[in-house]
C-alpha cells in the first residue's frame, strides 16, 4: 500500500448526463463558495454549463460520449483528480455507458471518492476534509507489476 496526498484545495470533476444537469446545476450554485476554493474539471458540456452558472474556470474535457468520461479515468490514473462528482442517468440507457463504468470503476480502484447522487455530494463536500490535507491509502500497483513481471519472465524462460 502507499500513500497518496491531496492537497487542501482538490481537484474535483463533475460530470452529469443530460436529465441530471439541471440537479448539478442547482448543486454547484448552492456549493459556489466552496467549489470556488478548489480545481474545477468537467466533461465538456456538464463544464461550459457549469462555467457559466458559476462565473469560475473549468478545465473542459471532451463531452462524455466523445470520450470525456475517459479523460476524466486517464487523469485519475495518473493522480490528478482528487473527486469526482458524477451524476449519472439511472433511468435511461446511454451510448457511452461503457465508459461509465469504466470511469466508476478506475474511481474505486485509485481510491477517489465519489458521488454519485445528490445526497453522497452534500455529504462529501460538507465534510471537513474537504477543507484539508488528506492521504488516502492505494494499492501499490508499481510492486504488484513489478512482481507479476518477473514471475512471467521466469514461465517464459
Ligand atoms: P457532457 O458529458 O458533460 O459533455 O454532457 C457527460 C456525459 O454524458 O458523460
Amino acid at each position: 500500500m502507499r500513500k497518496v496526498g491531496m492537497q487542501k484545495a482538490k481537484r474535483i470533476a463533475l460530470v452529469a448526463h443530460d436529465n441530471m444537469k439541471r440537479a448539478l446545476m442547482e448543486w454547484a450554485l448552492f456549493n459556489a463558495d466552496v467549489l470556488s476554493t478548489h480545481t474545477l474539471f468537467a466533461t465538456g458540456t456538464t463544464g461550459n454549463l457549469l462555467s457559466e452558472a458559476l462565473s469560475l474556470p473549468v478545465h473542459c474535457f471532451k463531452s462524455g460520449p466523445l470520450g470525456g468520461d475517459q479523460q476524466i479515468g486517464a487523469k485519475i490514473s495518473e493522480g490528478g483528480i482528487d473527486m469526482v462528482i458524477f451524476f449519472w442517468d439511472p433511468l435511461e440507457p446511454h451510448p457511452h455507458d461503457v465508459d461509465v463504468k469504466a470511469l466508476l470503476r478506475i474511481a474505486v480502484v485509485y481510491n477517489v471518492p465519489i458521488a454519485c447522487n445528490r445526497a453522497t455530494a452534500d455529504f462529501l463536500i460538507s465534510s471537513h476534509l474537504i477543507q484539508e490535507a488528506y492521504e488516502r491509502i492505494v494499492e501499490d500497483f508499481d510492486a504488484v507489476q513489478g512482481k507479476r513481471t518477473a514471475e512471467l519472465r521466469s514461465v517464459k524462460g
